[in-house]
């Protein structure tokens, strides 16, 4: 298996000189953390950037899938990759990772930790080793996280604790899979297949993401758009409703997708979906041009509007892939992907 770097805790060092962490730490550091019984896995190693994953931006995520093609075509029979990245930011260049590189046929395993290898109740080598186990073993062909014993679907994830080990839930369903004596995958994940991986980067980084809040004033739509971004997703109350009264939002949905720019609604709840036809705040966003992200947390609707308008503008082609499921980011829509008869 290949294991590939790119910062975060798991790789940082304490830096007096800033009096905090810092990411710093080599690969050949981070594989004298494992046990010495692991040596009956082949590891490989990948250096690929080195920043806290707050400076993380969508060129890493073209980055890190450019480089697991580039690993693909040196070394096709890899049983899996180890991608250890900052928590921060994780769901995000994991749900990139998960558009950008499709029908893998083998695990693409993220995972980081929230405590620094050099202090010794780190869970950075637990998480490392449960993810070249996961790499290297599992029956799994997804982009995953594997972080704290479980294992999550980027899309379907949310970094919902900044202290404890438990960073990571996964929302709806349940994790792909938990890691005790045995690896245990539930029904819902893809298994390990031959079929001729999809590498695909474009991207479109114009993208926004909005959080609706009582007194939104309507007016910041335009102002983004003015800024020359092609599509925003808005994070709507409860089931993706938005203000229809007083500083009313349809009068500038309408406006921007006249202009071109893709309006997406998302939900500020964590479990749950958007569903815009329930009431009359919702289906107001609908009439007006909006789509629903459905189960897609917003971190997923962004990056994968991103992804979408890397290939496409046209706003009738964002709304049939922005609702086709790709990669097991909105499973209740119970649609076939239309990937491929997109030339995707
Ligand atoms: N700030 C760090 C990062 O995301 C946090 C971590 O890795 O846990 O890079």
């Amino acid at each position: 298996m290949c294991l590939m770097t790119t910062g975060g805790t798991i790789g940082s060092i304490y830096d007096p000189t800033v009096d905090s962490l810092r990411p710093g730490l080599s690969v050949e550091k981070l594989l004298q953390s494992l046990p010495p019984g692991l040596k009956s896995v082949r590891v490989v190693t990948r250096e690929i950037f080195e920043v806290d994953s707050a400076n993380a931006q969508p060129h890493h995520w073209q980055e890190i899938a450019s480089a697991i093609q580039q690993v693909h075509n040196e070394m096709p029979d890899l049983d899996g990759i180890v991608v250890t990245h900052g928590t921060d930011t994780m769901v995000y260049s994991a749900s990139a990772v998960s558009f950008m590189v499709r029908d893998f046929g083998k695990p693409v395993v993220f995972t980081g930790a929230q405590i620094p290898l050099h202090v010794p109740w780190s869970d950075g080598p637990r998480n490392l080793l449960d993810a070249i186990r996961v790499a290297a073993f599992a029956d799994l062909a997804e982009t995953c996280i594997v972080f704290n014993g479980e294992i999550h679907r980027p899309t379907r994830t949310k970094k919902m604790r900044s202290d404890a080990y438990d960073a990571y839930d996964s929302v709806d369903p349940s994790p792909l899979g938990v890691l005790g004596r045995d690896i245990v995958l539930f029904d819902w994940h893809r298994t390990r297949h031959n079929l001729v991986p999809k590498f695909d980067t474009r991207i479109d980084d114009r993208v926004f993401l909005l959080k609706i809040f009582p007194g939104l004033p309507p007016a910041i739509l335009s102002r983004i758009i003015n800024m020359g971004y092609h599509g925003i997703v808005m994070e709507g109350f409860g089931t993706g409703n938005i203000p229809t009264m007083e500083n009313s939002l349809t009068g500038a949905i309408q406006q921007a997708i006249a202009q071109g720019c893709a309006v997406v609604i998302s939900s500020q709840c964590v479990f749950g979906r958007t569903d815009l036809s329930l009431y009359a705040v919702g289906r107001a966003a609908l009439d007006a041009g909006a789509m629903s992200a459905y189960d897609m947390t917003s971190e997923a609707a962004l990056v994968k509007l991103a992804w979408v308008l890397g290939h496409t503008h046209d706003l009738d082609q964002v709304r049939e892939m922005m609702t086709t499921n790709f990669v097991g980011e909105i499973p209740h829509i119970g649609r076939e992907s239309l990937g491929s008869e997109l030339g995707l």
